[in-house]
């Protein structure tokens, strides 16, 4: 299948183009941004125009979620299937009206949650079966200034500031737990800022399960990115997002990290099968969070 890519930043090309050269199923045919380009294949600075000329099967589009909808109901109403990066957009509802004009045209939208394709999270979820968990926590602590450096869209409303990573948490969370919502939350706003910086979250399942989350852009140094379980037959650890897994602090033996790899095989799949796959339960979690935390303002945030 032909596919052209959509927002040539730091996730089409760390990611995206690699999982794309090395897969069976799509060859890349072209590319659409107003400022990045992707050697040897054409190049366009709007969707437009990429689907306008390039006989493209499918898009996959990489750019912040506030600018999502409009590519994606332009490729979907085209008649191409569509790959969204994660969060899968900047509303719920406007996810609904997506899903149901590719099922209109009788084409595949993927809501992708790269997360849930990191190594550990199956074996996670595979463990967890058939366990009591007593309580879970989520820490998900990095530095936003070497992992977001100079993404103004992040900060702006739609942007979602920690909940950006905090997302991939939740992504997998809502893979491996039953499920929950949320109680209670703090989120901490700079003075300066339309987006968290910080987040603390309370989160219950329908018996009593409580689930605490902290998210948190102001860590240095190494990052946490961890999901810890005791349950009445031990306790998981999954860390480093999801690609380490420990059992009553015993490491397990995982197969190698290939998440794209893994949501591209699935993107052909769903493409074979007919359908599309739009799981908003992580987004639900976070619009829940601006509906029910409580805002802090804190110190102004400086590039
Ligand atoms: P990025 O480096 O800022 O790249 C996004 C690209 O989208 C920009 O280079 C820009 O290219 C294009 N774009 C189109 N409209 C834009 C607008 N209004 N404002 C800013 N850029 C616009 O961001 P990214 O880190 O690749 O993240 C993009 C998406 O991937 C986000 O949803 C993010 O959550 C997700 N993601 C990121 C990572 C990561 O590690 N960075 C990991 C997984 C998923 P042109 O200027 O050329 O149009």
């Amino acid at each position: 299948m032909r596919i052209g890519i959509v927002g040539v930043g730091k996730i089409a090309q760390d990611q995206h183009l690699p999982a794309i050269a090395n897969s069976p199923d799509f060859q890349l045919a072209a590319a659409a941004s107003r400022h990045g380009k992707v050697e040897g294949v054409a190049n366009f600075t709007s969707i437009e125009e990429m689907i306008e000329d390039a006989q493209l099967d499918a898009v996959a589009l990489c750019q912040p979620p506030q600018v999502r909808f409009a590519a994606a109901r332009h490729a979907l109403a085209a008649g191409k299937h569509v790959f969204l990066e994660k969060p899968p957009g900047a509303t719920l509802a406007e996810l609904r009206i997506l899903t149901e004009l590719a099922d209109a045209n009788g084409v595949t939208l993927f809501a992708s949650w790269h997360s849930r394709y990191a190594p550990g999270v199956a074996p996670a979820s595979e463990w967890l079966a058939g366990k009591t968990i007593r309580s879970v926590t989520i820490e998900w602590k990095e530095d936003v200034r070497h992992w977001h450096p100079g993404q103004a869209w992040i900060w702006q409303a739609g942007g979602m500031g920690v909940f950006d990573p905090g997302i991939n948490a939740l992504s997998i969370a809502t893979a491996i737990l039953p499920p929950f919502f949320l109680s209670e939350g703090v989120m901490e706003m700079p003075a300066n800022r339309s987006a968290p910086i910080a987040a603390t979250l309370a989160f219950q399942d329908g018996n009593g399960l409580r689930i605490d989350a902290v998210f948190d852009w102001r860590q240095t140094g190494p990052q946490t990115w961890d999901i810890r379980a005791v349950t009445d037959q031990g306790e998981l650890l999954l860390s480093k997002g999801g690609s380490e897994l420990r059992i009553d602090g015993q490491q397990q033996a995982l197969p190698p990290e290939a998440e794209y790899p893994g949501l591209y095989e699935r993107f052909a799949a769903l493409i074979a099968a007919g359908r599309s796959d739009v799981d908003t339960s992580p987004l639900c979690h976070v619009a829940d969070a601006y509906l029910r935390c409580e805002r802090r303002t804190v110190e102004a945030f400086e590039d």
